[in-house]
């Protein structure tokens, strides 16, 4: 019987789906897998990414935790792709590879004062309130009154990490730093734009709702934003969750304001224009163009311009993936140009965008772009798997396909990689540091100290 052996580079939900599918998919040849990993922890975006305050999101880990706690794939954390191992090692040791590298910076938005300081990317702030190692412990909170660009639930998160009070996260695992922080923020006001109206939005409903239960925090929209044309209220009939959101702005607009100490204002039909500077050369407002429904479903712009004073601007207008070496890459899009998982062997425009480059796949938002939530990037997995499975034909023929040889190659470069062993130590330390405390976990932030823990 025939040996697959097989790499995958990035070890967050994705990374993980697909090697326990293939684990459990039928097929006439052995398995073995190691899943390559750059950070000392396993889980993407799911430990990086989802907001401290959704440990029932964060529960996903479990079901995560079980599949590589059964033992049958090899971990090597702190092995960077690119850096540590590249396309020729896997090629030399492994039949094939699946790259699930995900996304972790900010999509860019070309207006004009968005490099000003005090202009930020939401990818940024997640990865400094999430403890991610390779950002700056520093973040500065020096405004009253600050703006979120964007209309999905990484700009909620945002909105909402900024606008509830610090102790309301405590018994979360956010890092001790960033708890000093938030407790010393000056924010009161956070004003979130969306370009389009409010039945155009891509808040999940739960998520939006959540906002309303903020304590101390008022919840503040604008009644001409309501005006509902006939495709808006076509929306709300025909679609569940437009119904839910629209029921959850109904509940607020008839709330009583101005109890609260702070306030979360969403601005809809506000098509961002310019973050303004002030004399000082930092962010000073929020300048916007009125938009408003076009018939179609779509919004066209009024010509009305508006500004908003703020301090701080966060665009949360999406993720975007980034390049890997020696693998192609559609820089439009932030993805591996691939069919169904299959990796193609240009980028769109490319001598070869037609043709698949046998042995390489991916899976995942750096397959499909940033968009989805976890339980998508199952059935992406399985996609991507059916393909790697059908195509024993076009795998690669390893020289050195032996689970000892990577290894020593890892050594033989001074690679300080982790183990499953040694994320369960890592694991098992932070709920120990959390525990005196009350809460599920501290988080371990410096890298130098994860793997440390790991190694000891
Ligand atoms: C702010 C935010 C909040 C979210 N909240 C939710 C939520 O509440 N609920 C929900 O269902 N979904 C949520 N999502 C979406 C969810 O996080 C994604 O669907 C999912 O994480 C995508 O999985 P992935 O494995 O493709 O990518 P990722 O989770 O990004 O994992 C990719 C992994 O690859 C590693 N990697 C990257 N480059 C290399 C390299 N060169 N070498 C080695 N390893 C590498 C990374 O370190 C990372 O661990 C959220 C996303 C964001 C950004």
């Amino acid at each position: 019987m025939t040996k697959l052996r097989l790499a995958i580079v990035g070890a967050g939900p994705a990374g993980i789906y697909a090697a326990d599918i293939l684990l459990k998919h039928e097929r006439a040849f052995d398995v073995s897998i190691d899943l390559f990993e750059q950070l000392p922890a396993p889980y993407g975006l799911v430990r990086y990414g989802v907001a401290p305050d959704h440990p029932r999101i964060k529960g996903i880990i479990t079901a995560l935790r079980e599949v590589l706690d059964r033992g049958d794939i090899r971990i090597f954390g702190n092995v960077t792709f690119g850096r540590d191992i590249t396309l020729d090692d896997l090629k030399k040791h492994y039949n094939a590879v699946i790259f699930s590298t995900g996304a972790i910076r900010d999509a860019d938005l070309e207006i004009p004062g968005i490099d000003l300081p005090g202009s930020l990317g939401a990818a940024d702030f997640v990865s400094w309130y999430d403890g991610h190692p390779d950002v700056p412990r520093e973040w500065t909170l020096d405004s009253s009154s600050v703006a979120v660009i964007g209309n999905g639930n990484v700009a909620l998160d945002v909105a909402r990490i900024l606008a509830k009070h610090a102790d309301d996260l405590l018994p979360t695992e956010i890092p001790a730093n960033v708890y000093d922080i938030l407790k010393a923020s000056p924010v009161t006001d956070v004003h979130v734009f969306g370009r389009r109206g409010p039945t155009q939005v891509k808040f999940s409903p739960l998520e939006l709702r959540e906002l309303g239960e903020l304590r101390d925090v008022d919840m503040v929209v604008a009644d001409e934003d309501f005006d509902y044309d006939d495709a808006a209220r076509a929306a709300i009939e025909s679609n569940k969750q437009i119904l839910v959101i629209d029921r959850v702005f109904t509940k607020w607009r008839e709330e009583e304001v101005g109890s609260a100490s702070r306030r979360l204002h969403l601005h809809f039909y506000a098509k961002p224009l310019e973050v303004v500077a002030g004399p000082d050369g930092r962010v000073a407002a929020f300048r916007y163009e009125r938009t408003e429904p076009d018939g179609a479903g779509g919004v066209r712009g009024t010509g009305e311009i508006r500004e908003v004073a703020v301090g701080q601007v966060y665009r949360a207008v999406g993720y975007f993936g980034s390049p890997l070496d020696g693998i192609p890459f559609d820089e439009r899009r932030g993805v591996i140009p691939n069919i169904e998982g299959q990796v193609l062997a240009s980028a769109p425009g490319g001598a070869q965008e037609n043709e698949i480059l046998p042995g390489v796949y991916a899976t995942g938002w750096i397959k499909r772009g940033p968009i989805g939530l976890i339980g998508h990037t199952k059935s992406d997995a399985m996609e991507t798997i059916g393909h790697l499975v059908n195509d024993q034909a076009s795998w690669w023929s390893p020289e050195s396909p032996s689970e000892e040889s990577i290894v020593a190659l890892l050594e033989s470069r001074g690679v300080e990689y982790t183990d499953l062993a040694g994320w369960q130590k890592l694991d098992s330390h932070e709920m120990s540091l959390g525990e005196p405390e009350g809460r599920a976990r501290i988080k371990v932030v410096p890298r130098d100290e994860m793997v440390k823990i790991s190694r000891a």
